[in-house]
């Protein structure tokens, strides 16, 4: 069985590649456990595509193994798309989950509307590298979105990120309520993914 390396450090992320792949088809390591140290990425891409690229790029690079990086995050209508790319450093550099969530709340708070859902949408970007394919690198890139709303109270406690403030349409639950099987599902993650495997030729 091949490995692949994820190309994260977000835990989060990790835990939902090892789901979403299963056991039968690649060894889902983090890129982490084989890299010491990790090569530093920085995400000045102005989009979700661009820094999963990079990431996936520098990664297969150093590692000669098949790689896939993730750049993924949330666009807020009434707050013009942000965070956006910037997403896991929205309460500045190195912020936690929950202080990211703080100032998604502060933000919207901000605006001193009436309003208690904000349309807003999951996006994600997968960009596959194999460094080593016959006949030269290859490299498939997919992306994934969900659309939704944020509230303001977090709700549930499963998931990682915005999980907890994020109700993906049709559903009155937040995917921090959801179970993780049901997320995969419907998520900007999960649809990227079935886009992933359809490129390589399988089935989910
Ligand atoms: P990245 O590692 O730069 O792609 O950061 C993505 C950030 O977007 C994460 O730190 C989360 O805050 C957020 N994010 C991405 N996907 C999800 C998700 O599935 N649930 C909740 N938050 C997410």
């Amino acid at each position: 069985m091949r490995d692949l390396l994820i190309a994260t450090t977000n835990k989060g992320k990790l835990a939902e590649f090892t789901e979403l792949f299963g056991h039968d088809r690649f060894r889902v390591r983090a890129a982490a456990e084989v890299l010491v140290p990790m090569p530093v990425v920085i995400e000045d891409g102005t989009t979700f595509a661009e820094n999963a690229r990079k990431k996936a790029h520098s990664i297969a690079r150093e590692s000669l193994c098949l790689t896939l990086a993730d750049d993924s995050g949330l666009e807020v209508d009434a707050l013009s798309g942000a965070p956006g790319v910037y997403s896991a450093r929205f309460a500045g550099e190195g912020a936690t989950d929950a202080q990211n969530r703080e100032h998604l709340v502060a933000r919207l708070l901000a605006l001193q509307t009436e309003a208690v859902r904000f349309p807003a949408r999951f996006r994600c970007a997968l960009c596959l590298i194999d460094p080593l394919a016959e006949g030269g690198a290859t490299m498939l890139e997919v992306d994934g979105v969900c659309e939704g709303s944020v509230i303001l109270e977090e709700r549930g406690t499963s998931g990682f990120g915005y999980d907890v403030l994020f109700m993906p349409e049709g559903y009155n639950k937040t995917f921090g309520e959801l179970p993780s099987d049901v997320k995969h599902t419907m998520s900007h993650r999960g649809r990227a993914m079935t886009a992933l495997l359809a490129g390589l030729g399988s089935s989910r």
